[in-house]
């Protein structure tokens, strides 16, 4: 399989070389040249199969062979060790819960993935390789570990000191081993500003091989198929067919790949971008314009995103058809204030926690569902409630339950190292590693 870059066509690089860069020198996101379905009875008799087979079946196309197959299962499996269920929470309403991992998030599973392919393809070189990456919170968490102890590749975050939450704090600084947490002395902007200009050093580079482990390198973007396809597997074993799903989307990294399994041919009815007030997409949707406005801070801040870098893909997967877009995706945003009223009435009438992006999940399934009120509806629970306990509506915070391995990390110290907010900091550290 070659990848394309969404900016010149032309440009075809093998799947590895779209993983090691991440994003292609021309600064476009890498895209698959052909979109290969799997075989149609397979699709029809998904409950036959183990995730980790249907995992593979969806993925090896997309890889070809670049990995070899017995290499690509063991990814798998090791990507796929914690369950997906989906969870009835009102009828004909699933939560799809994807907060099992080891860091509570969904980023898991495309972080561990990545980890395993890059560690693969990487073997045999000889430079040290570097892994990095900035984070406002959970990507951090979820790269560290998925990366920890994989041989050959280090992992350097960049966090900024004081605005991550303590827990999100803990998960990327007690690693340790290969694993090491930069803690910057400024904004997220500023870590994302000094890892951009680190990639485009070519001093450094020569020095050691920078990776980025970000959402729009292929390896993490392709998995996220997986959570689709076990749903629909789970919901045709409850009788269920042709479900609608509601993404709680930032990046569109996780609603595109599940547009993507559509394609394939999984039969999903319809999608919904849910969003917070940074509503870019819902508005494109309903007016045919695309204005970014200025990022917005909210309670479900993983998806405090005002321009989305995956959303090129959603339209190159619609070929740039708009109608054809519109008719398989509405878009609905919602506030902070919404967002609390649902998490406190869910809790309320089904005794069910939701966190603030499965509760904007959640509002634009229902906003759905009145409309197309005979459909099966899911929404992704993209995190654990705990991760958001901080900011948990006053009625909910006693009942969120702490998972032992996160109780675990509290008592772990902190291990980070301080960097002034420059890019020449970071690099001089770099050099000096
Ligand atoms: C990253 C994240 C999202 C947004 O996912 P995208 O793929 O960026 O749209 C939603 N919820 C949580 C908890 C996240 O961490």
């Amino acid at each position: 399989m070659q990848y394309y870059s969404l900016n010149n066509h032309a440009l075809k690089v093998s799947f590895t070389t779209a993983v090691v860069q991440g994003l292609a020198p021309d600064r476009g996101l890498y895209f698959p040249e052909s979109l290969p379905a799997p075989d149609l009875h397979f699709i029809q008799a998904l409950e036959k199969y183990s995730d980790q087979e249907i995992a593979y079946q969806v993925i090896a196309p997309f890889v070809g062979d670049d990995i070899p197959e017995t290499v690509l299962k063991q990814i798998i499996s090791d990507t796929l060790s914690f369950p997906f269920p989906v969870n009835e929470v009102e009828p004909n309403v699933y939560a799809l819960e994807l907060f099992h991992g080891p860091t509570l998030a969904f980023k898991d599973v495309g972080a561990r993935f990545m980890a395993g392919c890059l560690g693969y393809l990487l073997r045999n070189d000889q430079r040290p390789v570097t892994v990095l990456v900035a984070t406002s919170g959970d990507t951090g968490g979820a790269v560290a570990a998925g990366f920890h102890q994989v041989p050959g590749i280090n992992v350097v975050i960049l966090y900024p000191s004081g605005k991550v939450s303590t827990l999100q704090e803990k998960q990327l600084t007690t690693l340790g081993g290969n694993i090491r947490a930069l803690e910057v002395q400024g904004s997220f902007d500023d870590c994302q500003r000094m890892v951009k200009s680190a990639f485009l050093d070519a001093a450094l580079q020569q020095h050691v091989l920078l990776t980025s482990a970000n959402s729009i390198n292929v390896a993490r973007w392709l998995p996220q198929m997986f959570y689709y396809f076990l749903a629909v597997k789970q919901l045709k074993a409850l009788g269920k067919q042709n479900p609608v799903f509601s993404v709680p989307s930032g990046n569109f990294g996780n609603i595109c790949a599940g547009i993507l399994a559509s394609i394939l041919g999984l039969p999903i009815a319809h999608f919904i971008a849910a969003t917070n007030v940074n509503d870019t997409v819902p508005r494109y949707l309903e007016n045919g314009d695309y204005k970014p406005s200025a990022p917005i801070a909210t309670l479900s801040n993983a998806m405090d995103v005002a321009e989305p870098s995956n959303f090129v893909r959603v339209l190159q997967l619609f070929e740039q058809n708009f109608p054809a877009l519109q008719a398989k995706l509405s878009g609905y945003a919602f506030d902070d204030t919404a967002t609390v009223q649902a998490m406190e009435a869910m809790y309320k009438n089904n005794g069910y926690l939701l966190d603030p992006h499965g509760a904007v999940g959640y509002l634009g399934l229902k906003k759905y569902l009145a409309l197309h009120p005979e459909t099966t509806g899911v929404f992704l629970e993209t995190a654990h409630p705990v991760k958001f306990a901080d900011t948990a509506p006053h009625a909910l915070k006693a009942h969120i339950h702490i998972p032992a391995r996160v109780q675990a990390l509290y008592d772990l110290p902190k291990q980070s190292i301080p960097l002034p907010a420059t890019d020449e900091a970071l690099k001089a550290w770099l050099l000096q590693q």
